[in-house]
């Protein structure tokens, strides 16, 4: 499967089975995304990224991959993780991927509410 960015310089190729469709509430998801961050993860050896992809140094565990042109945001990678997470709403195409659940909602923004019905992570 394969994403890009908005403009396109940054693209990505993805093989293997993506795990732990997520969408994440934590501030730094919600800064850098806008609003909510949905991604899937892979061993790193499985995601080939083309393009010139930036790394933001998010925190002391983990970094933030985004197009030096566009702003899209696209990566993000634990220090200590041999995975890559993307983000799924970079993908080009229909990805048979299923969100799972709902993660660091103790941080969500209070102009939403989740009402998907999914498992929710991380509440207290
Ligand atoms: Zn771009």
């Amino acid at each position: 499967m394969q994403g890009q960015c908005l403009c396109g310089a940054v693209s990505y190729e993805v093989e293997g089975k993506p795990q732990g469709a997520s969408v994440c509430h934590c501030s730094q998801c919600r800064r850098q995304s806008g609003h909510l961050w949905a991604s899937a993860y892979v061993l790193e050896d499985l995601i080939t990224i083309k393009g010139p992809v930036r790394w933001f140094e998010a925190s002391e565990e983990a970094r933030r991959g985004f197009c030096p042109k566009c702003g899209s945001s696209l990566f993000w990678q634990a220090h200590d993780e041999d995975t890559i997470s993307f983000s799924l709403g970079s993908l080009n195409d229909d990805s048979e991927i299923k969100l799972q659940k709902h993660i660091f909602v103790a941080s969500k923004g209070d102009y939403y509410d989740i009402a998907d019905g999914l498992p929710i992570v991380g509440e207290s």
